[in-house]
């Protein structure tokens, strides 16, 4: 790794006084400062190569290994020459510029493509060799390690390049005997012919007719009654919109951003604000697009993506007492939007659905202990309430499989486990794509971001996505849409279903 930055610091007055005191400040941080941090015996601290002190302006070349870098190197030296310089001869640095900043450093792979990186002004590969220019960042800039997150992210792109359209892991866990399909078609298209749901009003949408809603309710309290309540989750009511430094802590907003819906809030209240707009309303009989947008303000937040951003922000900086753990909640009153667009498909992959989703959060034993009392919860309901064709898997997307060094894929209890149902209208068992009607997973990380901590251990978090419109899919895709048909233990749960809307 080697750093090479030229700089100007411009002080408040002529240097030509301070020359050669500069020029002992400069050769001192050489010796001691800009070599702190080094391991012993090893190379990889900076230097003051060359300078040159004209005016006001004071020029470096400041050149480093990786321990100190060239830009921590700097920001050091600027320090010393404050206290140093400054009580002396009453002058201090005003700024700094980067004139040209240059850093290499080893890639583990040859890049494939040309990368390109906001505050960089070129980006070469020579084999493994990554060469790269910053201009321009101010010194909050520089300690805040953005060249460091730069490196990161050029790897990260790297490494990208090599998984783009690679299957994600995927080990089978366990799977249930076969079942006999009911028949082969296509649940939402006939619920849509019988209409017991509608397209709309937006696209990726439905509207549940009674018959439909039902059944999506019957899900929700098989779920609530057969599986949370006896395993004793307790019941929040949270927040559908989720503001964006929630999702900075959990990461969704570097990850999802192209799947996020976002919030607007209107610029003000007032009325007479909104008068324009009204009589252009009244008038046109249209929305004015433009100046709708000028009085709505760019968007801070978004809508509900999964419920556990929030429940972690609940607990953010909080110990809970042992007597809390494991804390055991469920949200199931916000809708999850995502913007899915040409995925979508039936009532299974939509814009706008329901989810109950259960958090857990406690010791690594506590949650590896729920993470087995859930899966034989769930177990009694697809088996002898649903009797559904269904099978367990554990999966890991690629650039999780790489790295290696996060907790998740050394230790196989945390990640996650997807449970997939057999859709007979898609295909054979063998050759078609089984449905992720929901999953469970367990992380090091969240309790980390969002620092929640106990008394005695470390924390572990997870959660599991109860998709509503997904176990309604599998289940009447398997079991057709005649009630008659259905297996007794879900009919017991459902009732007779309502008697509908009759259109003429
Ligand atoms: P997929 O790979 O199918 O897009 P995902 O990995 O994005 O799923 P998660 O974020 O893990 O899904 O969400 C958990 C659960 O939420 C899923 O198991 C499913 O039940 C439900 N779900 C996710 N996306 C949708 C969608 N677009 N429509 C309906 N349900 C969904
Ligand atoms: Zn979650
Ligand atoms: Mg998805």
């Amino acid at each position: 790794m080697r750093f090479e930055l030229k700089t100007t610091l411009t002080f408040s007055g002529d240097l030509e006084e301070a020359k050669s005191s500069l020029k002992n400040v400069i050769v001192e941080a050489n010796e001691d400062i800009l070599k702190r941090g080094v391991p012993h015996g090893k190379e990889g601290g900076a230097e003051v190569v060359d300078y040159d002190i004209r005016g006001n302006q004071l020029t470096l070349h400041i050149g480093s290994g990786r321990y100190v870098r060239a830009h921590d190197a700097l920001l050091r030296v600027k320090k010393r020459i404050g206290e140093k310089i400054g009580p002396e001869f009453h002058i201090g640095v005003r700024k700094f510029d980067i004139d040209e900043y240059d850093v290499s450093f080893m890639l583990e792979k040859t890049p494939e493509d040309d990368i390109d990186l906001p505050y960089v002004s070129s980006i070469n590969f020579k084999g493994n060799v990554c060469t790269f220019s910053v201009k321009g960042l101010t010194e909050e800039q520089l300690s805040k390690n953005y060249v460091d997150r730069i490196i990161n992210r050029i790897k990260e792109k790297v490494d990208a390049q090599y998984y783009k359209g690679k299957e994600e892991m995927w080990e089978l866990v366990w799977k249930s005997e076969e079942k006999e399909m009911i028949w082969e078609e296509d649940p939402t298209e006939v619920m849509e012919k019988k209409g017991w749901i509608l397209k709309g009003p937006t696209k990726g949408k439905w509207f549940y007719n009674p018959k439909a809603a039902s059944i999506l309710r019957t899900m929700e309290r098989i779920a609530v009654e057969e599986i949370l309540k006896p395993l004793d989750f307790q019941e929040v009511i949270e927040s559908m919109m989720v503001p964006f430094d929630v999702w900075m802590n959990t990461g969704h907003m570097e990850g999802i951003p192209n799947e996020a819906y976002y919030v607007c809030e209107p610029m003000t209240r007032d009325p007479e604000e909104w008068e324009e707009i009204v009589d252009f309303i009244k008038i046109s009989k249209e929305v004015p697009q433009e100046m709708l947008s000028e009085m709505v303000t760019r968007p801070k937040a978004g809508l509900c993506y999964a419920q556990c951003p929030n429940i972690y922000w609940s607990l953010k900086n909080q110990t809970i007492a042992d007597e809390s753990l494991p804390l055991l909640l469920y949200d199931r009153s916000s809708p999850s939007a995502r913007y899915e667009s040409g995925g979508r498909h039936g009532i299974e992959r939509v814009d706008e659905f329901h989810r109950i989703e259960p958090v857990y959060i406690g010791t690594k034993e506590q949650l590896i202990s729920i993470k087995e009392d859930l899966i034989e919860r769930y177990t009694h309901v697809f088996e002898n309430i649903l009797e559904l064709e269904w099978r367990m898997a554990r999966v890991s997307p690629f650039y999780l499989q790489q790295s290696g060094d996060m907790e998740e894929e050394v230790d196989k209890e945390l990640g996650t486990i997807d449970f997939e149902a057999y859709l007979p209208y898609r295909g054979s068992r063998e050759d078609s794509e089984w449905l992720e009607f929901q999953n469970l997973s367990i992380f090091s990380k969240y309790t980390e971001t969002f620092n929640i901590k106990s008394r005695k251990s470390k924390l572990y978090s997870g959660c599991s996505g109860i998709g509503l419109e997904r176990w309604t899919a599998a289940f009447l895709a398997q079991k057709g849409l005649e009630p008659d048909e259905w297996p007794e233990g879900f009919k017991r749960w459902c009732g007779d279903l309502p008697k509908g809307i009759n259109l003429l």
